[in-house]
C-alpha cells in the first residue's frame, strides 16, 4: 500500500556515509542532466571497463583521495549520490594535465568529465567552487580586467602567501628589470603585458556573452561587482577614444 506521505529517505536520498548534506533527489538529477546536456559529454564518456589505467596513470590520484576511474565509473553508472559527493571535494584535485585521456583504451577523457562537473558546481553555486575559487580572486580580477592573468607586480610575499619564505628572493626592481626588456608591452609591472583598450574589451564582450560572468556572479558577487564597475569604464574610455579618432579624421 502507498504511503501517504514521503518519508525523508524517500525525498532526500543521500549517502548514510556520507558528510555532504542531504539533496532532494530533483536537485540531484538537475545537476547530473546539466552535466549530461554539455556537448562535450558523449565524446568524453563512451564507456568504462573499470580498468583503473586512468587512475594508475593520473599524478592527482597519488597524493589525493581521487581516483579518475572512479569519477567515470559515477557518471558511466548514473550514480546521482555519488556525482554529488564528488562534487564536494574530489573533483578539485584534478591537475587537467589529461594525462588520463591518453591512456584510456576506451577514447575516455576523465579530465574533461571532471572539468564537466567543475563547470556544473559553479553553475549551482557549490560551496566547494566557492572555496577553492576563492584565493584567485585577485588572479580573476586581473585577468578579466587586464586581459592578463599574472602580472610582476603580484608577485610577492603578499600576493602569495602560500608560496612560503622563498617568496622573497623574487622581491626585484621590478619597474627597472622590466625597462630593460626590449619589447615595450613587456615595460608594465602591473600587467604581465600590454593589452590595448579594444582588446580588453572585446575580451570582456566575449566573457559576457558566452556566460562566464554570470557563473562568476555565481560564487563571488563581490568580485563581479567590482569587474562591472572596471569594464563600465573601460567601455566608456574606448567609446570617447572612438569619437576622438572620428573628430580626427572628420578634421583630416
Ligand atoms: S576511464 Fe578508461 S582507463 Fe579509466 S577505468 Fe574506465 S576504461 Fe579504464
Ligand atoms: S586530467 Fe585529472 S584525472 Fe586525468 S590524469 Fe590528469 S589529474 Fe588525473
Amino acid at each position: 500500500m502507498a504511503h501517504a506521505h514521503s518519508t525523508r529517505i524517500q525525498e532526500f536520498i543521500g549517502d548514510p556515509v556520507s558528510d555532504s548534506p542531504a539533496v532532494g533527489r530533483d536537485k540531484l538529477e538537475e545537476i547530473f542532466q546539466d552535466i549530461q546536456k554539455d556537448i562535450r559529454f558523449d565524446h568524453e564518456l563512451n564507456g568504462c571497463l573499470n580498468c583503473g589505467i586512468c587512475t594508475a596513470t593520473c599524478p592527482a590520484a597519488h597524493y589525493y583521495d581521487f581516483s579518475p576511474r572512479e569519477i567515470v565509473q559515477l557518471l558511466w553508472t548514473e550514480n546521482l549520490e555519488g556525482i554529488y559527493d564528488a562534487m564536494q571535494e574530489k573533483i578539485w584535485a584534478c591537475a587537467q594535465c589529461y594525462t588520463c585521456a591518453a591512456r584510456c583504451p576506451f577514447d575516455n577523457s576523465p579530465g574533461g568529465l571532471v572539468m564537466l562537473m567543475r563547470e556544473a558546481a559553479i553553475k549551482h553555486g557549490m560551496e566547494s567552487a566557492k572555496n577553492v575559487l576563492r584565493p584567485f580572486s585577485r588572479v580573476m580580477l586581473k585577468l578579466i580586467s587586464t586581459g592578463n592573468q599574472l602580472s610582476p607586480d603580484m608577485i610577492n610575499a603578499d600576493g602569495f602567501p602560500d608560496w612560503g619564505p622563498n617568496i622573497s628572493k623574487v622581491d626585484a626592481p621590478l619597474k627597472v628589470l622590466r625597462k630593460a626588456i626590449p619589447m615595450p608591452t613587456l615595460n608594465t609591472t602591473e600587467t604581465a603585458w600590454e593589452v590595448n583598450l579594444t582588446t580588453s574589451v572585446e575580451l570582456y564582450t566575449i566573457w559576457e556573452e558566452t556566460g562566464v560572468l554570470d557563473q562568476l556572479e555565481t560564487i563571488d558577487e563581490n568580485l563581479y561587482d567590482v569587474i562591472l564597475d572596471i569594464m563600465d569604464e573601460k567601455r566608456e574610455d574606448l567609446e570617447d577614444w572612438e569619437e576622438e579618432q572620428a573628430d580626427a579624421d572628420d578634421d583630416d
